[in-house]
């Protein structure tokens, strides 16, 4: 059984807590690979204020270096919102029977998800790892979304690593205090983004000229 680490995110740029999670998750789920998948259309979010491929050009410099990090571009060749369960159709389709695909997600993302297009097919084509993130005021699980998870969660990894979709575990990490939000906001009022992000991706921003960075001397 392969296992395969997803990460789906607007990307909006990419940063070290994007990167730290994937990289401490491959490391306790021994995941084969992990590939990062920018929304090309986020359904939930404004329409993001960089294109899809500046976004995924910026994933594409931040995980050069890693040999198991893959940039996924299924989303950016489809029309119309960019809904995770298509792409874990096609990804499911790809990659077959015998991978395991985790879908990682941070605790933000996990108390939306029955807002999400067809959300309870989801769990038939991959597993979920949970993860915190810290965050300023937690939002309680609707009793909806408890039951969910107390249908599908195990505390045993081997679970997620040897069937191919049907578990949720939670996994402790390192908790980043890093978000793309608090990065734009620095970036528009020209305040130092510095290790926040790998420097190529802080050098292409720059560039660029994204996110109204005017004068790339003031980082
Ligand atoms: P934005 O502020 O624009 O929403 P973001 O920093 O939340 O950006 P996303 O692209 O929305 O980044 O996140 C993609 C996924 O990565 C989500 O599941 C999110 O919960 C998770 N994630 C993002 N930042 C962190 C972090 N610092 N620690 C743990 N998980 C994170
Ligand atoms: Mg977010």
């Amino acid at each position: 059984m392969r296992v395969v680490g997803l990460l789906g995110g607007t990307f909006n740029p990419i940063h070290l807590g994007h990167l730290r999670l994937a990289e401490e998750l491959a490391n306790a789920l021994n995941f084969d690979e992990v590939r990062f998948i920018p929304s090309a259309n986020p359904p939930h979010k404004p329409v993001p204020s960089v294109t899809a491929k500046h976004r995924a050009e910026m994933v594409a410099l931040a995980i050069q270096n890693n040999a198991k990090f893959k940039l996924d571009t299924t989303e950016l060749q489809r029309a119309g919102a960019s809904y995770t369960i298509d792409t874990l159709k096609s990804l499911r389709e790809e990659l077959g029977e015998n991978t395991s695909l985790c879908l990682i997600m941070g605790s933000d993302a996990f108390v939306k998800l029955d807002t999400w297009h067809e959300w309870e097919t989801l769990i038939n084509y991959c597993n979920i790892i949970l993860v915190q993130r810290p965050q300023p005021q937690k939002t309680p699980l609707n009793t909806i979304l408890q039951a969910f998870l107390g249908d599908h969660y195990t505390e045993n990894n081997d679970d997620l690593v040897n069937n191919p979709a049907g578990f949720i575990t939670m996994q402790a990490i390192t908790a980043l205090d890093i978000s793309s939000t608090n990065i734009r906001n620095d970036l528009s009022a020209q305040k130092s983004t510095r290790y926040l992000m790998p420097d190529n991706v802080l050098n292409y921003i720059s560039q660029h000229q994204l996110y109204q960075l005017q004068d790339s001397s003031a980082l």
